[in-house]
């Protein structure tokens, strides 16, 4: 067998930077953060733990990671010292790095995240809305779609990020925050939106998975009610979201009819409207206290008159729903404008007088260029065969 062969054999059997758990530059140790309990379960008896125990040795892990948030294994004291120094020496509990961190005036916390090389995406933290803060997470390393108010938009897909990485986002805030142990009291992270980077409708299955970690009572314990999915109307996977995640649904609407609609957010020529809201009526569980979101950007002089407002009334009839109105965040290079107050105010009474609740969302951390619609990394796709040749030179370093 030539130096060749063992190239090729040690590539197909090395876990991707993709798809597998993080590791340290420094050291070939995975890290555990991120990994769902039967996968913990895995781990252990990978370290040679017998099959019979190893559940329990997991569950154990599994609550000092997301209940304790532990950083450490030496703090795991009811796990013998011989298994600690074996996770020690083949795992870590590290989080992904956090290449930049900006605090806005107000208060508004954004992280830019790398968990393997050219792989960046933005987690952002808005405290005090509502008695309550929530934190924006990323499904995506950029975008597949190009609603084209929307700075994501400009930057071609990565990829999909992994549960992991998904969850690792929320440790992270959790540990700046000094949150931990998981408490119910008092906390300031008590809401998580998928509102960050990305469309999670295309990459269900992980946000589904990171979902069950963030939402378990025994861990993080961040409920499902508390966790909002937003989605520029992926219609085909409205029902298995609600069924498998059973999150708040949020629908990024923006016009009322499909010839804007066509315009600002592309994917509605595949979903148009009446499509869209045949989907929407039929998201499980939905009831007063189960409402929808919508949410609707204010462009000035595009979308945002008192005919459209009436037009958005007219949509949601008999919808448990409320609008969120959205001041466009400008970023560099957009040909858009945000609508003026009196205009957005105006709006908001028409949609408040027809019963729907229509805040309108201040914006949040727009001197960091952390509010909606304006998170973008510089993260690119590398040609696969560029990748290819990246991988090779790891396995031939590792070999
Ligand atoms: N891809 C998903 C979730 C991420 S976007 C979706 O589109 O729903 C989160 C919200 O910010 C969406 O409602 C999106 O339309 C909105 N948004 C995008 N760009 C914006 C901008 N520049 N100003 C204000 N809101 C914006
Ligand atoms: Fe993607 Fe959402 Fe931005 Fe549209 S608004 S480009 S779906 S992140």
């Amino acid at each position: 067998m030539g130096p060749r062969m063992t190239v090729t054999l040690d590539l197909s059997h090395r876990p991707s930077a993709a798809a597998g758990p993080v590791s340290t530059p420094m050291s070939t140790r995975t890290s555990l953060v991120g990994l769902t309990l039967a996968e913990m379960r895995e781990a252990v008896i990978a370290l040679g733990v017998e099959p019979k125990k190893a559940k329990m040795r997991a569950q154990q892990i599994w609550r000092w990671v997301y209940f304790f948030g532990a950083r450490d294994f030496d703090v795991m004291t009811d796990i013998g010292k011989d298994l600690r120094a074996l996770l020690e020496a083949h795992h870590s509990l590290d989080r992904p790095e956090v290449i930049e961190r900006l605090v806005s005036a107000d208060g508004t916390r954004k992280w830019l995240i790398r968990s393997a090389p050219g792989v960046e995406f933005e987690t952002v933290f808005i405290p005090d809305v509502a008695r309550s803060g929530a934190l924006c997470v990323s499904s995506q390393v950029g975008c597949t779609l190009t609603c084209t108010f929307c700075h994501t938009g400009t930057q071609k897909l990565v990829r999909n990020l992994t549960a992991a990485e998904i969850v690792a986002q929320v440790m992270i805030a959790r540990d700046d925050l000094d949150e931990w142990p998981s408490t119910t009291d008092g906390r300031a992270l008590t809401n998580i939106v998928f509102m960050g980077m990305g469309e999670p409708l295309y990459n269900l299955d992980e946000v589904a998975k990171a979902i069950d970690l963030i939402s378990d009572g025994e861990g993080i314990s961040i409920g499902r009610r508390r966790i909002t999915v937003s989605t520029s109307g992926v219609v085909p996977k409205l029902e298995e979201l609600g069924t498998k995640t059973g999150a708040m649904l949020a629908i990024s609407l923006h016009a009322t009819n499909d010839d804007l609609r066509d315009v600002l957010v592309p994917l509605n020529k595949k979903y148009p409207l009446e499509e869209l809201m045949a989907g929407i009526r039929a998201y499980p569980g939905l009831n007063n206290a189960k409402r929808v979101t919508f949410e609707y950007v204010m462009l000035k002089g595009v979308n945002d008159s008192p005919a459209e407002a009436r037009a958005l009334v007219k949509l949601l009839s008999g919808i448990p729903a409320k609008v969120n109105l959205i001041p466009f965040n400008p970023w560099p290079g957009t040909a858009y404008e945000c609508s003026d107050w009196k205009t957005i105010h105006a709006f908001a009474d028409i949609v408040n007088r027809a019963g729907y609740s229509a805040p309108i969302r201040t914006p949040r951390g727009r001197d960091i260029l952390a509010a909606c619609g304006q998170l973008r990394s510089e993260s690119v796709k590398t040609r696969a065969s560029v990748a290819l040749k990246e991988r090779l030179a790891t396995a031939v370093e590792a070999s």
